[in-house]
This record gives C-alpha cells, structure tokens and sequence, in this order.
C-alpha cells in the first residue's frame, strides 16, 4: 500500500510555544506544583504525558494558588489573567498569539462602536476566551448552525471575525451576508496561518488517495475541521490513535492519505505510518 502523507503535519507554532513553557517550567520549578489551567493542547496523549511528570489540571484559575498556573494554547479571558496576577497568583501565559490577536481586535473594534459577530464553535474554549471580556457587544455565530433568516435587520456597524480553526470557505460565506447587510463592515479573516495551510494540503492529498485518515483528538477543533473537508473529497477517518482502525477497512486501499491536527504528536503520526507499511 502506497502512503501519502500530507505535507503540513506535525505541532503547529502555537501549540509548540505553549509546550515549550510547560516544559522549562516543569524543568525548572522541580518543587512547585505546575498546574494547566483546562488542557493545555487537545489531545489526551500529550495531557497524559504533562500528568506523568506531575502537572496537575486545574478547573478554574483559583485553583492554582499554592503553584504555578499555566494558561492553555487557547487562552482564558484577559481580564481573568490581569486579575489573577494583581492578586498575586503565579501565572505563565501560553495562549497562542494568533488567539490573542482576536482579543486586540474585538477590544478595538468595540472601542470603535461595532457589533461583533464571531463565528466559530459556540462552546469552544478559544471562543469563550476571546469573547468573555466584551460579551455584551458580541455574538457568537456557531459555523454549523448559521441560518441566514436570524439576521433580517439592517446594522449600522459590525465587525465580522473568525475562531483561528474554521474552514476559510465557510467564513467567507458568512461574512458576504454581513457585507451585504450592514452599513459598515469590517471583515478579520482571523484563521491562523497552520490551520489554512493545513486544511489545503490535506485536500489535496485526499483527492489523490482510496482512503484518508485523519489522527488527532476527538476535541480538536482543527483536527474535526480537517476531517470535514477530507470527508468531502473521500472516504475518511478520524482516529486519535491507528490503532482504533478496523483493519478490513484497509482491504482493497492501494493509497492511503494521512494527515494530523495541530496538536497531535509526531509520534502518534509515525506508529500511523509504521502500522500501515504494513499492509
Ligand atoms: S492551530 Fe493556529 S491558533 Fe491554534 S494553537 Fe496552532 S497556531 Fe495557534
């Protein structure tokens, strides 16, 4: 069996940043608890790696007080980190930057008196962390279930932003209904750089295969994302691990396409690989 893997794989830049303060961390404050605040990337295989080496998660931010807190790849509120600092709680920032961006540009585009619409998954972490300082100025558009018939008054302003892991083609399509009914519109393509490339190359690769497989954690945004367009072109799966595979399903593949999330690690991809040579 021929395998095609797709050229974009492997941690994104975000998810490597985060990893690489937990781990200097962990390095360094041997005898101070080191707790994530939520999971700090989504996939069960790196979280349980943390939880061997002794990082504890951490439901809420108070709950970090007698160690260190670590803020996950996909952010908390600002104002909740800014709070938290000011009264002395030990917090190491790991959000992406490309989730930060999309705070800056709701505070200033509220600033400016916009509406803001963000569209992404309704209760995705990253989604309730840009959105929860401004709440009052903001609506969340879940991607899935945006019907157009919800909107039918005429806006002023609006600001039309996305989650950093959605399909570019799906926001594109929402913002056009925005252009054409606010007097104003200010579209932020805010789709960070990996997920783009990402979502292309994988495309690409299940055009040209029997079967695609796609590995990363059942919680991942960018990894679900990946598996709704391959599932367009082909036959796809999701697996957080190959060894989920049925194996009859392999009977009869001549090509099999592989590409991963952004959070999914190199090791996960390559037992995929080695599993598959063997068919
Ligand atoms: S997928 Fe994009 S936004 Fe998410 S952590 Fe990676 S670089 Fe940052």
């Amino acid at each position: 069996m021929e395998i095609v893997i797709s050229d974009e794989i492997g941690f994104c830049s975000g998810v490597r940043l985060a990893l690489k303060k937990l781990d200097e961390l962990t390095e360094k404050e041997k005898n101070t608890k080191i707790y994530s605040i939520g999971e700090i990337i989504h996939n069960q295989d790196v979280i349980d790696h943390y939880k061997n080496k002794g990082v504890i998660i951490a439901k809420e931010i108070e709950d970090t007080k007698d160690g260190i807190g670590v803020v996950r790849a996909h952010g908390l509120p600002l104002s909740m980190v800014n709070k938290a600092k000011e009264e002395g709680y030990r917090i190491i920032d790991a959000t992406c930057p490309f989730v930060r961006k999309i705070s800056a540009i709701i505070e200033e585009e509220v600033k400016k008196g916009f509406k803001i619409f963000l569209v992404g998954e309704e209760n995705h972490p990253e989604v309730i962390a840009s959105s929860y300082d401004y709440k009052e100025n903001i609506t969340i558009i879940d991607y899935k279930s945006f019907n157009p018939e919800n909107f039918d008054f005429k806006l002023n302003k609006c600001a039309i932003i996305s989650q950093t892991t959605l399909e570019e083609e799906v926001f594109i399509e929402i913002a056009k209904f925005f252009l054409s009914h606010c007097y104003e519109t200010h579209i932020y393509n805010t789709i960070c750089p990996a997920t783009k490339k990402r979502q292309r190359s994988a495309v690409e690769v299940a055009k040209n295969v029997d079967l695609m497989i796609v590995l990363g954690g059942k919680n991942s945004s960018n990894t679900k994302r990946l598996y709704e367009k391959c599932s367009r072109e082909k036959k796809t799966l999701h697996l957080e691990r190959i060894t989920e595979i049925k194996p009859d399903i392999l009977k009869n593949v001549k090509k099999v396409g592989i590409t991963a999330g952004t959070s999914t690690p190199d090791w996960i991809i390559e037992e995929a690989i080695e599993f598959l040579k063997r068919y």
